[in-house]
Formats: structure tokens, sequence, C-alpha cells
């Protein structure tokens, strides 16, 4: 049978050449052979985050950067405010407190944007962080990341960014852009194997760290930092998803960051334009800050339909996330997708709707 289209939002389709470059016998962490790769992976890292910083590369999902962020710059009872506007803000929420931070929530309906003015009236002289998630994967919705680093560069403030499914998709530019921490997973836009993140922290972040007492073992960044310098580990990582990745950067980097942007950019425009001429229209509430990567709509026939054009089309795409499961889909132009795959997807979609 032929194969699948896959459309998913997570993890994403795996080019062949990023296959190929796993399938080989192990190999030791401890061996230069090793740190051949790691170090090529982190000069690579650095340029896909826009940084000069060190990316550290955790052996563990998207959550695991997420969690080291926690650990390691802030202590118990710290106050922190934290934009929820879905699923994965929530998530980010919900781990601060149980790590014993303060946390605010600064709420906005499903589907809207987190806009930094509102964001900023929650902060007091006691806030130690802001944590926005750059795209909302369970709504489709990207916030407006420089604006929040323009509000928090001259303030001891930390801005901590969830990028998963926008770094390598979306535009972020870590060091122009004042974030002092953003982290990212190897499954989504950067189109590699699951199993690692990967997690850049500035000079301010690093300054944090010191004075930061949440225990932490397994995903001690300065430990990471340290081993860092010499392309090692300080535990056995991830080593074939290592391989992988490395692969996928490069592929990355040889399109050129702006092409893929640019690429992600038509692809969501297609899909956008072309479900609205099929009369599905998009979830977010405002088309400007619909995500490029996730692409999110509303239809109280969802599940019926994900099924059916997987079923009949072999066109995979993604449902709803928790609450929003039955009235909406997320289709995925992260990674590896290119303007067939999307024209495919339509020509299914045109079919399916009619029959549902
Ligand atoms: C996928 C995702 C995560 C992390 O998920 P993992 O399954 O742990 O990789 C976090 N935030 C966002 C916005 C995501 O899309």
């Amino acid at each position: 049978m032929k194969k699948d289209i896959l459309l998913m939002v997570g993890p994403t389709i795996v080019p062949e050449r990023v296959i190929k470059s796993m399938n080989t016998q192990v190999i030791s962490h401890r061996t230069p052979e090793f740190s051949v790769i790691a170090k090529e992976l982190n000069e690579n890292l650095k340029k896909v985050f826009q940084t000069e910083n060190e990316v550290m590369t955790l052996t563990g999902s998207g959550t695991s950067s997420m969690e080291a962020a926690i650990q390691n710059c802030f202590s118990i009872g710290d106050e922190v405010v934290i934009a929820v506007n879905g699923v994965f803000s929530e998530r980010m929420a919900v781990m601060a407190e149980t790590f014993g931070l303060k946390v605010k929530r600064a709420v906005y309906p499903m589907g809207q944007e987190a806009d930094v003015e509102s964001v900023m009236g929650f902060v007091t002289k006691e806030t130690k962080g802001v944590f926005i998630v750059h795209n909302e994967s369970s709504t489709g919705v990207f916030n407006n990341i420089e604006k929040f680093g323009e509000a928090l560069k001259d303030t001891d403030i930390l801005l901590i960014v969830d990028s998963v499914s926008g770094l390598g998709g979306l535009n972020l530019e870590v060091d122009n852009w004042h974030v002092d921490v953003a982290f990212t997973a190897s499954q989504k836009a950067l189109m590699g194997p699951p199993g690692l993140s990967f997690i850049t922290l500035n000079d301010k972040a690093w300054k944090a760290c010191k004075k930061a007492d949440i225990p932490k073992f397994y995903f001690d960044l300065a430990q990471a930092k340290k081993m860092n310098a010499f392309a090692q580990h300080p535990w056995t990582p991830a080593v074939y998803s290592i391989m992988g990745m490395n692969e996928a950067l490069k592929m990355i980097l040889e399109e050129g960051l702006q092409n893929v942007f640019e690429r992600h950019n038509k692809l969501s425009k297609m899909v956008i334009n072309g479900m609205r001429e099929l009369g599905i229209n998009l979830y977010p509430k405002e088309e400007r800050y619909a995500s490029k990567t996730v692409n999110t709509f509303k239809f109280d026939k969802s599940p019926i339909f994900v099924n059916k054009i997987k079923e009949e089309y072999g066109v995979v795409i993604s449902g709803g996330q928790d609450s929003l499961f039955n009235c909406t889909f997320r289709v995925g132009t992260m990674g590896y997708v290119t303007e067939t795959d999307i024209a495919t997807y339509l020509y299914a979609a045109n079919k399916v709707l009619k029959k549902i």
C-alpha cells in the first residue's frame, strides 16, 4: 500500500535522509566519534535558535526542557507570571506550581493571543519570571515574543519561552529579541526523531540559576553546560536521536532558515485559504496570530473528518486537543511538508467533506 501523507502536529514526518543517518551500529557517547556529531549539532542548534549562547541537548521530550527551565532558574516561593491561552501554557503553570512557585496566571480565551500589555499588568516587583508559549499547539495561535522581550529586557525578570512547535517553523530570534530562556523539542518543526529537547539560557538566566534552590539532578543545566564544552553529556544521551537530529538540522540549514520560514508561511496560507473555500474557518479568533505550523480549524464533525480522511485517503492530520477534541482539527505544516502534500490533503478534504 502507498505511504500515508503525514500532516500531524508532532511527532512530524521524519525525512528519509534522517532515517538513514540512524541506520548504523550504536556508538559510545564517551568517544571522540560521538563528540564530532555532538559538536556539529551544538553549532547548528545555535544557528536555528539564532543565539551566540550554548544550546544544551537533553534526553527527554519537550516537557523535560520545560521542567529544566523551572528547576534551574527559580526558587521555591518565587512569583512568576504565566500567560495561559491553551493546553501547553496551562501545563507550564501546573508544573511551576508543582515545583512550589507562586503562579499568577494571565488567562486568555482559547483561540486568542496573549498580548504583552495585559500580561505585563500581572507583573509586580516580586515577579521573577514571565512564561509564554510561542506557538500554542492546542489552539493554533502564536504569541508575539519580540514584544515580550522588549517589555522585559531592562528588568531582572526572566522571559521563558516554550517554542516546542515554533522553532524551525516560525522565526524566533532568541538573542535579538532578548529571550532569556528558550526551549524546543526534536519531533516538531525540527523534523527529527522524538526523544530530545534543546534549551538555551543567556547570561541573565545563568545568573538567576546560581541563586535557584529547587532540587534538580538529571536536568541540572550547569552540569549539562560544563559537559557541552567538550561536546559531551552528563548521562547516556539518546545517541540515535542525536544522529538523526544532526542530519535534520543540516537539511534545515541547507535549505536556509529564511526559506524554511517562507515555506511554512506559504503552506499554511495554502491550507487556510483552501479550507475557507470549503467553508471551514480557522479556530484562532484572528488570522494575524494564526500559527504557520499548527493550522487549527473549527468544525463540529472534526473526529469523523480526521478518521475518514485517514481511512479513505491515507492523509493523517491531528484531532483537536483535550476540550477542543470534538470541535476542532489540526493540520500540521511543520517540518518536512511540501506543496504537493497540501494539495493532496485539500483534494481529500474536499471529497470527505462532501460525504459527511
Ligand atoms: C509538543 C509541545 C510540548 C512538549 O511536548 P512533549 O510531548 O513533551 O515533547 C510543549 N509545548 C508545546 C507548545 C508543544 O507543542
